[in-house]
């Protein structure tokens, strides 16, 4: 590897990808980035998109825009869809790039358990298509409901269920339970409040199963004070048009199925010649490297390090290891090990309430909901989007109405 610029071609532009890099800047790496899109995703908001309070571009920035300035650093859009590990390729739809050190970090895709059902009749929420789809899903249940006669077949069109109590599906939840109850109703005037309806199911006997009990306790209570009917111990057996049923043989009427019960490591997880773990990453070793192959790294959502969860702060804590790792091994150094620094997690429910866990201290409520805030405006990727977002949520706040009530079909939408 020596002489020339050891080039590396890092896979996947979300948030292990791009900090790695940026923070490749100014070394003598010559990086490729590759992502199948043209743009890199703001995850935690994209529940906004889906629930019409923000727009696509608002969370979704153009890569070429985010690494301009790097001198080192070219982007190729294309999906991988092959390795070539003992030649050092990595094959895309478009063509093929070699590598000295390889980067994946592909994240992960929506997980049904292989329940078909689900898969088939669900909306997901993990793709920025996704937010787009049920957002235009929602607003046209409104319209249609409008041409419908009977009042039980209005409930049954305007009744959505959302499967999976994590962090994605309470704000999720409450986010749409908003639209609903709040912004919805001034546009139609006379709809009956009392037929459109949120659920949230969730199979453990507690939302937010990675937080503290008591903030669990304190999103439930934060979703029913917003009319959301939070449904713990619901198993979900089989989706069908307009009902649900539960694995203890129950059955609820439901227009629209919306999953966010569950991820796995992305598909080339399982090019790697190694067993994935049971959530489909593929596991890594202490220095976040491939069994038998030190020059390929993995990081985020799809690296399987310790168990460590799928979270934001563990993509971007790996990808500046491993470009400080990167420099140690060209210096001929030997690196240290990967350790991760928790900061903490925190989930909203709308309108002043969210649950903050950071360390010894557990936030909810008001207090809860401005940390959120804070914390997510300063994170969102641009100037210029921070200062839209900004308008946006104050518009919201003040007015009771979300801007983005569109019904978009493009090309692929469902
Ligand atoms: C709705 C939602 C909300 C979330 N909210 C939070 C939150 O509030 N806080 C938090 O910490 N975490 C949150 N997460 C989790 C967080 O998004 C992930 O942990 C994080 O994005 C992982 O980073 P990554 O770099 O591994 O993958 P990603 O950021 O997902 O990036 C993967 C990139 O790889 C690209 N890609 C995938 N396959 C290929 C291929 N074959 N070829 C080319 N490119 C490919 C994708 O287009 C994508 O750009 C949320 C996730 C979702 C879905």
């Amino acid at each position: 590897v020596s002489g020339a610029s050891p080039r590396v071609v890092i896979v996947g532009a979300g948030f292990g990808g791009l900090t790695l890099a940026r923070a490749l800047r100014g070394t003598r790496f010559q990086v490729r980035l590759v992502d199948k899109n043209n743009y890199h995703l703001f995850t935690p908001l994209l529940y906004q998109v889906a629930s019409a309070l923000l727009d696509p571009a608002e969370i979704a920035q153009p890569v070429r825009k985010l690494i301009r300035g790097l001198d080192n650093c070219d982007f190729h859009q294309g999906t991988v869809v092959e390795l070539d590990l003992d030649q050092r390729r990595v094959l895309t739809d478009q063509g093929s790039l070699d590598y000295d050190y390889l980067v994946l970090a592909t994240g992960s895709t929506t997980n049904y358990f292989g329940n078909r059902s689900v898969e088939e009749r669900s909306f997901g929420l993990k793709e920025l298509p996704d937010g787009l789809s049920l957002r235009n899903r929602v607003l046209e249940r409104f319209e249609l409901s409008r041409w419908e006669q009977s009042a039980s077949k209005r409930r049954a069109m305007l009744s959505f269920a959302i499967i999976g109590g994590g962090p994605t599906g309470v704000e999720l939840a409450g986010a749409l339970a908003e639209l609903i109850n709040l912004v919805l109703p001034k546009d139609y005037p006379d709809l009956n409040p009392h037929e459109p309806s949120v659920q949230l199911l969730e199979a453990a006997d507690r939302l937010l199963g990675t937080f503290d009990p008591r903030l669990s306790q304190a999103a439930l209570r934060a979703l029913e004070r917003k009319e959301v009917e939070v449904r713990l111990g619901a198993m979900v057996k089989e989706v069908r048009e307009d009902e649900l049923e539960l694995e203890d043989g129950s059955h609820l009427t439901v227009g629209t199925v919306i999953w966010t019960a569950g991820v796995r490591g992305s598909g080339l997880a399982t090019q790697l010649g190694t067993a994935t773990s049971r959530q489909g990453r593929a596991p890594v070793g202490a220095r976040l490297q491939l069994e038998g192959r030190p020059e390929v790294f993995l990081i985020g959502d799809l690296a399987d390090a310790g168990g460590l969860p799928m979270l934001i702060p563990v993509a971007m804590q790996q990808a500046k290891y491993v470009a400080r790792t990167l420099r140690d091994l060209e210096a001929g150094r030997q690196p240290a090990a990967f350790r991760y620094r928790d900061p903490g997690m925190m989930a909203t429910i709308g309108r002043n309430a969210a649950v903050a866990q950071l360390g010894p201290i557990h936030l909810q409520g008001f207090l809860g909901w401005v940390m959120w805030l804070t914390v997510h405006l300063a994170k969102v990727v641009t100037f210029r989007a921070r200062a839209i977002v900004l308008v946006n949520w104050a518009w919201e706040y003040f007015f009771y109405d979300r801007p983005i009530r569109l019904i978009l079909r493009a090309g692929n939408n469902r």
